[in-house]
Protein backbone atom coordinates (compact mmCIF):
# COMPACT_ATOMS: atom_id res chain seq x y z
CA UNK A 1 0.00 0.00 0.00
CA UNK A 2 1.65 3.94 -1.14
CA UNK A 3 0.32 5.57 1.99
CA UNK A 4 3.54 7.47 1.57
CA UNK A 5 4.85 10.08 3.46
CA UNK A 6 2.88 12.55 1.58
CA UNK A 7 -0.36 14.00 2.58
CA UNK A 8 -3.04 10.89 3.07
CA UNK A 9 -3.09 10.90 6.62
CA UNK A 10 -3.33 14.81 6.88
CA UNK A 11 -5.98 15.13 4.30
CA UNK A 12 -9.14 13.58 5.63
CA UNK A 13 -8.65 15.64 8.79
CA UNK A 14 -8.30 19.39 6.11
CA UNK A 15 -11.21 17.95 4.10
CA UNK A 16 -13.35 16.07 6.45
CA UNK A 17 -17.26 17.53 5.47
CA UNK A 18 -19.58 18.24 8.42
CA UNK A 19 -22.59 15.89 8.71
CA UNK A 20 -25.41 15.42 6.98
CA UNK A 21 -28.27 16.73 8.71
CA UNK A 22 -30.84 14.56 8.21
CA UNK A 23 -31.25 10.85 8.84
CA UNK A 24 -31.72 8.92 5.35
CA UNK A 25 -33.46 6.02 6.89
CA UNK A 26 -36.29 8.81 8.39
CA UNK A 27 -39.46 8.27 6.34
CA UNK A 28 -41.34 11.14 5.28
CA UNK A 29 -44.43 12.32 7.19
CA UNK A 30 -47.56 11.85 5.57
CA UNK A 31 -49.26 14.87 3.49
CA UNK A 32 -52.30 16.52 5.39
CA UNK A 33 -54.81 15.72 3.72
CA UNK A 34 -54.25 11.99 4.35
CA UNK A 35 -54.23 12.82 7.79
CA UNK A 36 -57.43 14.72 7.76
CA UNK A 37 -59.04 11.79 6.20
CA UNK A 38 -57.85 9.12 8.59
CA UNK A 39 -58.91 11.20 11.41
CA UNK A 40 -62.33 11.60 9.80
CA UNK A 41 -62.89 8.05 9.11
CA UNK A 42 -61.30 7.24 13.01
CA UNK A 43 -64.03 9.22 13.88
CA UNK A 44 -66.85 7.04 12.15
CA UNK A 45 -65.23 3.50 13.55
CA UNK A 46 -65.26 2.09 10.55
CA UNK A 47 -61.98 0.75 10.64
CA UNK A 48 -62.97 -2.92 8.76
CA UNK A 49 -63.64 -3.05 5.23
CA UNK A 50 -66.51 -5.31 5.26
CA UNK A 51 -69.86 -4.31 6.79
CA UNK A 52 -72.75 -6.65 7.15
CA UNK A 53 -75.20 -4.26 5.37
CA UNK A 54 -72.61 -2.14 2.89
CA UNK A 55 -74.82 0.09 1.10
CA UNK A 56 -71.54 2.81 0.51
CA UNK A 57 -68.28 1.10 -1.21
CA UNK A 58 -65.80 1.11 1.78
CA UNK A 59 -62.65 3.23 1.85
CA UNK A 60 -60.73 0.12 0.96
CA UNK A 61 -63.24 -0.49 -1.78
CA UNK A 62 -62.65 2.85 -3.40
CA UNK A 63 -58.87 2.82 -2.90
CA UNK A 64 -58.79 -0.47 -5.10
CA UNK A 65 -60.83 0.52 -7.61
CA UNK A 66 -59.02 4.14 -8.03
CA UNK A 67 -55.66 2.10 -8.18
CA UNK A 68 -57.05 -0.52 -10.76
CA UNK A 69 -57.57 2.58 -12.53
CA UNK A 70 -54.32 4.20 -11.95
CA UNK A 71 -52.71 0.71 -13.45
CA UNK A 72 -54.66 0.60 -16.00
CA UNK A 73 -55.64 -3.18 -15.03
CA UNK A 74 -59.22 -4.34 -14.33
CA UNK A 75 -59.04 -5.35 -11.07
CA UNK A 76 -57.09 -4.78 -7.88
CA UNK A 77 -57.62 -6.32 -4.91
CA UNK A 78 -55.61 -4.71 -1.50
CA UNK A 79 -54.03 -6.79 1.10
CA UNK A 80 -52.07 -6.28 3.99
CA UNK A 81 -48.46 -6.33 2.37
CA UNK A 82 -46.84 -6.74 -0.70
CA UNK A 83 -45.58 -10.06 0.58
CA UNK A 84 -49.21 -11.46 1.10
CA UNK A 85 -49.77 -10.31 -2.37
CA UNK A 86 -47.31 -12.34 -4.02
CA UNK A 87 -48.41 -15.15 -1.83
CA UNK A 88 -51.62 -14.63 -3.17
CA UNK A 89 -50.61 -14.03 -6.95
CA UNK A 90 -48.92 -17.65 -6.72
CA UNK A 91 -51.62 -19.34 -4.94
CA UNK A 92 -54.08 -18.37 -7.49
CA UNK A 93 -51.97 -18.91 -10.48
CA UNK A 94 -52.40 -22.89 -8.94
CA UNK A 95 -48.77 -22.84 -7.70
CA UNK A 96 -48.88 -25.61 -4.86
CA UNK A 97 -46.80 -28.03 -2.53
CA UNK A 98 -42.90 -28.18 -4.49
CA UNK A 99 -43.95 -26.59 -7.32
CA UNK A 100 -40.87 -24.63 -8.71
CA UNK A 101 -40.74 -20.56 -8.71
CA UNK A 102 -37.97 -18.46 -10.65
CA UNK A 103 -37.14 -15.73 -8.58
CA UNK A 104 -34.44 -13.14 -8.81
CA UNK A 105 -31.42 -13.60 -6.45
CA UNK A 106 -31.12 -10.11 -5.79
CA UNK A 107 -34.49 -9.41 -4.09
CA UNK A 108 -35.68 -8.95 -0.59
CA UNK A 109 -36.27 -11.50 1.82
CA UNK A 110 -40.35 -11.34 1.65
CA UNK A 111 -39.95 -12.61 -2.10
CA UNK A 112 -38.31 -15.99 -1.32
CA UNK A 113 -40.57 -15.80 1.76
CA UNK A 114 -43.74 -15.71 -0.27
CA UNK A 115 -42.57 -18.78 -2.42
CA UNK A 116 -41.96 -20.44 0.90
CA UNK A 117 -45.77 -19.18 1.93
CA UNK A 118 -46.75 -21.11 -0.87
CA UNK A 119 -45.26 -24.12 -0.11
CA UNK A 120 -43.20 -24.03 -3.30
CA UNK A 121 -39.29 -23.74 -4.28
CA UNK A 122 -37.96 -21.00 -5.30
CA UNK A 123 -35.40 -21.26 -7.66
CA UNK A 124 -32.86 -18.53 -7.56
CA UNK A 125 -31.88 -16.67 -10.66
CA UNK A 126 -28.74 -14.85 -11.44
CA UNK A 127 -27.99 -11.14 -11.56
CA UNK A 128 -26.58 -8.63 -13.86
CA UNK A 129 -23.83 -5.94 -13.04
CA UNK A 130 -26.50 -3.51 -13.95
CA UNK A 131 -29.04 -5.12 -10.95
CA UNK A 132 -31.21 -6.93 -13.12
CA UNK A 133 -32.07 -10.91 -14.07
CA UNK A 134 -29.21 -12.45 -16.10
CA UNK A 135 -31.51 -13.14 -19.31
CA UNK A 136 -29.51 -16.26 -20.26
CA UNK A 137 -29.34 -17.53 -16.50
CA UNK A 138 -33.35 -17.23 -16.44
CA UNK A 139 -33.35 -18.58 -20.16
CA UNK A 140 -31.46 -21.70 -18.85
CA UNK A 141 -33.51 -21.80 -15.72
CA UNK A 142 -36.79 -22.05 -17.87
CA UNK A 143 -35.39 -24.32 -20.12
CA UNK A 144 -35.34 -26.80 -16.97
CA UNK A 145 -38.70 -25.53 -15.55
CA UNK A 146 -41.24 -24.72 -18.44
CA UNK A 147 -44.48 -23.78 -17.31
CA UNK A 148 -43.20 -22.21 -14.19
CA UNK A 149 -43.87 -18.98 -12.49
CA UNK A 150 -41.17 -16.63 -12.99
CA UNK A 151 -42.05 -14.21 -9.92
CA UNK A 152 -39.93 -11.25 -11.38
CA UNK A 153 -38.73 -8.29 -8.71
CA UNK A 154 -38.06 -5.16 -10.22
CA UNK A 155 -35.41 -5.11 -7.18
CA UNK A 156 -34.95 -1.10 -5.96
CA UNK A 157 -36.72 -0.11 -9.07
CA UNK A 158 -34.74 -1.14 -11.57
CA UNK A 159 -36.37 -2.88 -14.60
CA UNK A 160 -34.75 -5.98 -16.72
CA UNK A 161 -35.51 -5.12 -20.48
CA UNK A 162 -38.94 -6.81 -20.94
CA UNK A 163 -39.50 -7.28 -24.39
CA UNK A 164 -37.14 -9.72 -23.38
CA UNK A 165 -38.47 -11.46 -20.36
CA UNK A 166 -42.08 -11.17 -22.28
CA UNK A 167 -40.47 -13.35 -24.94
CA UNK A 168 -38.61 -15.37 -22.66
CA UNK A 169 -41.76 -16.28 -21.22
CA UNK A 170 -43.73 -17.17 -24.48
CA UNK A 171 -41.10 -19.51 -25.45
CA UNK A 172 -41.30 -21.95 -22.32
CA UNK A 173 -44.89 -20.70 -21.01
CA UNK A 174 -43.43 -19.20 -17.76
CA UNK A 175 -46.07 -17.19 -16.22
CA UNK A 176 -45.38 -13.86 -15.33
CA UNK A 177 -45.86 -12.38 -11.85
CA UNK A 178 -44.40 -9.08 -11.43
CA UNK A 179 -43.29 -7.36 -7.94
CA UNK A 180 -43.02 -3.79 -8.10
CA UNK A 181 -42.96 -2.80 -4.41
CA UNK A 182 -40.02 -0.54 -5.74
CA UNK A 183 -41.07 0.47 -9.13
CA UNK A 184 -44.69 2.16 -8.13
CA UNK A 185 -44.56 5.28 -10.66
CA UNK A 186 -42.06 4.29 -13.04
CA UNK A 187 -42.48 2.79 -16.27
CA UNK A 188 -40.70 0.81 -18.78
CA UNK A 189 -40.58 1.83 -22.34
CA UNK A 190 -43.64 3.43 -22.03
CA UNK A 191 -45.70 0.51 -20.15
CA UNK A 192 -45.98 0.46 -16.31
CA UNK A 193 -44.51 -2.58 -14.11
CA UNK A 194 -47.37 -5.03 -13.26
CA UNK A 195 -49.03 -4.86 -16.27
CA UNK A 196 -46.70 -7.20 -18.49
CA UNK A 197 -47.59 -10.45 -16.73
CA UNK A 198 -50.83 -11.88 -15.16
CA UNK A 199 -50.34 -10.47 -12.17
CA UNK A 200 -48.79 -6.93 -10.73
CA UNK A 201 -47.69 -6.58 -6.89
CA UNK A 202 -47.39 -3.22 -5.16
CA UNK A 203 -46.11 -2.65 -1.87
CA UNK A 204 -47.16 0.35 0.63
CA UNK A 205 -45.16 -0.40 3.30
CA UNK A 206 -43.41 2.26 4.87
CA UNK A 207 -40.29 2.36 3.14
CA UNK A 208 -41.82 2.44 -0.29
CA UNK A 209 -43.71 4.72 -2.68
CA UNK A 210 -46.69 4.98 -0.90
CA UNK A 211 -46.71 4.96 2.54
CA UNK A 212 -49.56 3.06 4.85
CA UNK A 213 -46.93 1.15 7.54
CA UNK A 214 -48.41 -2.39 5.68
CA UNK A 215 -50.11 -2.49 2.81
CA UNK A 216 -49.90 -4.42 -0.77
CA UNK A 217 -52.17 -4.13 -3.62
CA UNK A 218 -52.22 -6.89 -6.61
CA UNK A 219 -53.32 -5.90 -10.28
CA UNK A 220 -54.96 -8.55 -12.70
CA UNK A 221 -56.75 -8.47 -16.09
CA UNK A 222 -57.85 -12.10 -15.11
CA UNK A 223 -61.19 -12.66 -13.58
CA UNK A 224 -60.50 -15.69 -12.48
CA UNK A 225 -57.14 -14.97 -10.43
CA UNK A 226 -59.04 -11.51 -9.34
CA UNK A 227 -61.44 -13.61 -7.90
CA UNK A 228 -59.99 -16.21 -5.98
CA UNK A 229 -57.36 -13.24 -4.66
CA UNK A 230 -60.59 -11.54 -3.03
CA UNK A 231 -62.11 -14.57 -1.66
CA UNK A 232 -58.51 -16.33 0.01
CA UNK A 233 -57.42 -12.43 1.04
CA UNK A 234 -60.39 -12.95 3.57
CA UNK A 235 -63.60 -11.04 1.95
CA UNK A 236 -66.04 -13.58 3.97
CA UNK A 237 -69.64 -13.88 2.03
CA UNK A 238 -69.19 -10.00 1.12
CA UNK A 239 -66.90 -10.28 -1.73
CA UNK A 240 -70.00 -8.58 -3.67
CA UNK A 241 -68.49 -5.19 -1.76
CA UNK A 242 -65.90 -5.14 -3.56
CA UNK A 243 -66.49 -2.52 -6.22
CA UNK A 244 -62.98 -4.03 -8.66
CA UNK A 245 -63.98 -7.19 -9.24
CA UNK A 246 -65.30 -9.48 -11.49
CA UNK A 247 -69.34 -10.16 -12.09
CA UNK A 248 -70.14 -11.97 -8.79
CA UNK A 249 -71.17 -15.23 -10.29
CA UNK A 250 -67.19 -15.53 -11.04
CA UNK A 251 -66.97 -15.18 -7.23
CA UNK A 252 -69.97 -17.51 -5.97
CA UNK A 253 -68.42 -20.15 -8.52
CA UNK A 254 -65.12 -20.42 -6.43
CA UNK A 255 -66.55 -18.85 -3.25
CA UNK A 256 -66.59 -22.76 -1.22
CA UNK A 257 -62.62 -23.44 -3.37
CA UNK A 258 -61.03 -20.49 -1.32
CA UNK A 259 -60.02 -20.63 2.37
CA UNK A 260 -60.19 -17.55 4.31
CA UNK A 261 -56.71 -15.90 5.00
CA UNK A 262 -57.34 -12.87 6.68
CA UNK A 263 -54.94 -10.68 4.52
CA UNK A 264 -57.12 -7.96 4.08
CA UNK A 265 -56.13 -3.97 4.30
CA UNK A 266 -58.17 -1.87 6.87
CA UNK A 267 -60.64 1.08 5.73
CA UNK A 268 -57.76 3.33 7.76
CA UNK A 269 -54.16 2.13 5.60
CA UNK A 270 -56.84 2.82 2.28
CA UNK A 271 -57.33 6.56 3.16
CA UNK A 272 -54.01 7.19 4.20
CA UNK A 273 -53.28 5.48 0.51
CA UNK A 274 -56.01 7.60 -1.44
CA UNK A 275 -54.25 11.39 -1.22
CA UNK A 276 -51.05 9.82 -1.68
CA UNK A 277 -51.73 8.23 -5.04
CA UNK A 278 -53.20 11.69 -6.64
CA UNK A 279 -49.60 13.29 -5.16
CA UNK A 280 -47.42 10.63 -6.62
CA UNK A 281 -46.09 11.92 -9.51
CA UNK A 282 -44.85 15.25 -7.79
CA UNK A 283 -43.05 12.73 -5.48
CA UNK A 284 -41.48 11.14 -8.25
CA UNK A 285 -40.21 14.07 -9.63
CA UNK A 286 -38.68 15.44 -6.47
CA UNK A 287 -36.98 11.59 -5.91
CA UNK A 288 -35.84 12.24 -9.42
CA UNK A 289 -34.04 15.78 -9.12
CA UNK A 290 -32.49 14.37 -5.90
CA UNK A 291 -31.22 11.32 -7.49
CA UNK A 292 -29.85 13.10 -10.08
CA UNK A 293 -27.76 15.24 -8.22
CA UNK A 294 -25.92 12.27 -6.07
CA UNK A 295 -25.88 10.40 -9.09
CA UNK A 296 -23.88 13.29 -10.96
CA UNK A 297 -21.46 13.90 -7.92
CA UNK A 298 -20.96 9.81 -7.42
CA UNK A 299 -20.29 9.37 -11.18
CA UNK A 300 -17.21 11.86 -11.10
CA UNK A 301 -15.76 9.60 -8.15
CA UNK A 302 -12.74 7.39 -9.15
CA UNK A 303 -13.59 3.94 -7.58
CA UNK A 304 -17.52 4.01 -7.93
CA UNK A 305 -19.39 3.00 -10.34
CA UNK A 306 -23.15 3.28 -11.15
CA UNK A 307 -25.14 0.76 -12.82
CA UNK A 308 -26.24 1.38 -16.34
CA UNK A 309 -30.11 2.81 -16.84
CA UNK A 310 -31.08 2.39 -19.96
CA UNK A 311 -33.20 4.65 -22.15
CA UNK A 312 -36.87 2.76 -21.59
CA UNK A 313 -35.89 2.73 -18.01
CA UNK A 314 -38.16 5.60 -16.46
CA UNK A 315 -37.17 4.88 -13.07
CA UNK A 316 -37.81 6.33 -9.12
CA UNK A 317 -35.02 7.38 -7.39
CA UNK A 318 -36.11 7.21 -4.18
CA UNK A 319 -33.05 5.23 -3.46
CA UNK A 320 -28.85 5.09 -5.61
CA UNK A 321 -27.31 1.91 -5.87
CA UNK A 322 -23.28 2.08 -6.16
CA UNK A 323 -20.56 0.03 -6.58
CA UNK A 324 -16.83 0.04 -5.13
CA UNK A 325 -15.53 -2.14 -7.53
CA UNK A 326 -11.91 -1.47 -6.73
CA UNK A 327 -12.50 -2.06 -2.68
CA UNK A 328 -11.92 -5.12 -0.56
CA UNK A 329 -14.57 -5.90 1.61
CA UNK A 330 -13.25 -4.39 4.88
CA UNK A 331 -12.27 -1.20 3.12
CA UNK A 332 -15.97 -1.52 2.38
CA UNK A 333 -16.90 -1.78 5.46
CA UNK A 334 -14.46 1.48 6.59
CA UNK A 335 -16.03 2.59 4.54
CA UNK A 336 -19.55 2.55 5.91
CA UNK A 337 -17.98 2.85 9.20
CA UNK A 338 -16.58 6.47 8.41
CA UNK A 339 -19.96 7.52 6.04
CA UNK A 340 -21.93 6.62 8.98
CA UNK A 341 -19.72 9.17 11.40
CA UNK A 342 -21.22 11.82 9.04
CA UNK A 343 -24.40 10.76 9.46
CA UNK A 344 -24.91 8.46 5.98
CA UNK A 345 -26.02 5.28 6.44
CA UNK A 346 -25.08 3.41 3.53
CA UNK A 347 -26.30 -0.70 3.36
CA UNK A 348 -23.59 -3.11 1.60
CA UNK A 349 -25.33 -5.99 0.51
CA UNK A 350 -21.65 -7.94 1.06
CA UNK A 351 -21.82 -7.91 4.61
CA UNK A 352 -20.91 -11.29 6.09
CA UNK A 353 -23.74 -11.23 7.69
CA UNK A 354 -26.92 -9.56 6.58
CA UNK A 355 -28.17 -6.76 8.60
CA UNK A 356 -31.31 -4.21 8.95
CA UNK A 357 -33.58 -5.16 5.47
CA UNK A 358 -30.80 -6.02 3.29
CA UNK A 359 -30.37 -9.57 2.85
CA UNK A 360 -28.35 -12.17 1.05
CA UNK A 361 -29.67 -14.69 -0.87
CA UNK A 362 -26.89 -17.49 0.62
CA UNK A 363 -29.03 -16.85 3.67
CA UNK A 364 -32.07 -18.45 2.67
CA UNK A 365 -31.95 -21.80 3.71
CA UNK A 366 -34.98 -22.41 1.92
CA UNK A 367 -34.46 -21.10 -1.93
CA UNK A 368 -32.38 -23.52 -4.45
CA UNK A 369 -29.13 -22.68 -6.07
CA UNK A 370 -26.82 -21.92 -3.31
CA UNK A 371 -24.13 -21.13 -5.36
CA UNK A 372 -24.61 -17.93 -7.54
CA UNK A 373 -20.70 -16.54 -8.59
CA UNK A 374 -22.39 -13.90 -10.50
CA UNK A 375 -24.20 -12.76 -8.29
CA UNK A 376 -21.91 -12.95 -5.90
CA UNK A 377 -19.60 -10.71 -7.45
CA UNK A 378 -22.24 -8.12 -7.92
CA UNK A 379 -23.33 -8.11 -4.23
CA UNK A 380 -19.69 -8.28 -3.20
CA UNK A 381 -19.26 -4.60 -4.12
CA UNK A 382 -22.99 -2.99 -3.98
CA UNK A 383 -23.46 -0.26 -1.77
CA UNK A 384 -27.43 1.35 -1.35
CA UNK A 385 -28.76 4.18 -0.11
CA UNK A 386 -32.33 6.05 0.44
CA UNK A 387 -32.77 9.03 -1.31
CA UNK A 388 -35.57 10.93 1.33
CA UNK A 389 -37.47 13.42 0.18
CA UNK A 390 -36.33 15.69 3.03
CA UNK A 391 -33.31 15.43 1.66
CA UNK A 392 -32.86 19.26 0.42
CA UNK A 393 -31.53 19.62 -2.97
CA UNK A 394 -28.25 21.76 -1.09
CA UNK A 395 -27.84 18.59 1.14
CA UNK A 396 -27.18 16.59 -2.05
CA UNK A 397 -23.93 18.03 -2.64
CA UNK A 398 -23.38 17.04 1.06
CA UNK A 399 -23.72 13.56 1.04
CA UNK A 400 -21.65 13.48 -2.26
CA UNK A 401 -18.74 15.21 -0.54
CA UNK A 402 -19.62 12.47 2.41
CA UNK A 403 -19.22 9.55 0.49
CA UNK A 404 -16.01 10.95 -1.34
CA UNK A 405 -14.26 11.46 1.80
CA UNK A 406 -15.64 8.16 3.22
CA UNK A 407 -13.45 6.39 0.19
CA UNK A 408 -10.96 8.76 0.61
CA UNK A 409 -10.31 7.75 4.01
CA UNK A 410 -11.26 3.83 3.47
CA UNK A 411 -8.93 3.27 0.42
CA UNK A 412 -6.35 6.32 0.08
CA UNK A 413 -4.98 4.65 -3.43
CA UNK A 414 -8.23 3.56 -4.93
CA UNK A 415 -10.07 7.19 -4.62
CA UNK A 416 -7.60 9.20 -6.00
CA UNK A 417 -7.74 10.24 -9.77
CA UNK A 418 -5.75 8.65 -12.07
CA UNK A 419 -4.23 11.86 -13.03
CA UNK A 420 -2.58 11.98 -9.17
CA UNK A 421 -1.47 8.21 -9.67
CA UNK A 422 -0.11 9.26 -12.08
CA UNK A 423 2.36 12.06 -10.44
CA UNK A 424 2.45 9.53 -7.56
CA UNK A 425 4.43 7.34 -9.86
CA UNK A 426 6.34 9.68 -11.91
C1 LIG B 1 -40.46 -4.30 0.40
C2 LIG B 1 -40.38 -5.28 -0.68
C3 LIG B 1 -41.21 -6.40 -0.70
C4 LIG B 1 -42.18 -6.73 0.39
O1 LIG B 1 -43.11 -5.74 0.65
P1 LIG B 1 -43.94 -5.80 2.03
O2 LIG B 1 -45.10 -4.89 1.74
O3 LIG B 1 -43.04 -5.27 3.09
O4 LIG B 1 -44.35 -7.19 2.24
C5 LIG B 1 -41.10 -7.25 -1.76
N1 LIG B 1 -40.22 -7.04 -2.74
C6 LIG B 1 -39.38 -6.00 -2.75
C7 LIG B 1 -38.43 -5.82 -3.88
C8 LIG B 1 -39.43 -5.08 -1.72
O5 LIG B 1 -38.60 -4.04 -1.73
Amino acid sequence: MGTGPVDCGAEPQRSRPSALRIDLATPDPLPPRAIARATELMRTGNLFRYVEDGAEPSEAAVWESEFATYTGRRHAVAVNSCGASLYLALHCLGVRSGDPVLVNAWTLAPVPGAVHHAGARAVLVETTPDLTIDLADLERQARLHPGAVLLLSHMRGHIADMRAVVAICERYQLRLVEDCAHSLGAMWDGRMPGTFGLVGCFSTQTYKHLNSGEGGVLVTDDDEVAARAILASGSYMLYAQHTSRPPTAVLDALAAQEANHSMRLTNLAAALLRPQLEDLPRRVRAWNSRYARVAAGLTELPGVRLPHRPRQEQFVGSSLQFFLEGLAGDQIQSFCAAAEELGVHVKWFGAPRPAAFTSAYHTWAYAERPELPGTDQVLAKLCDIRIPLALRLEDCERLVEIIAYSLRRAAPETSKKPSETDRSIL
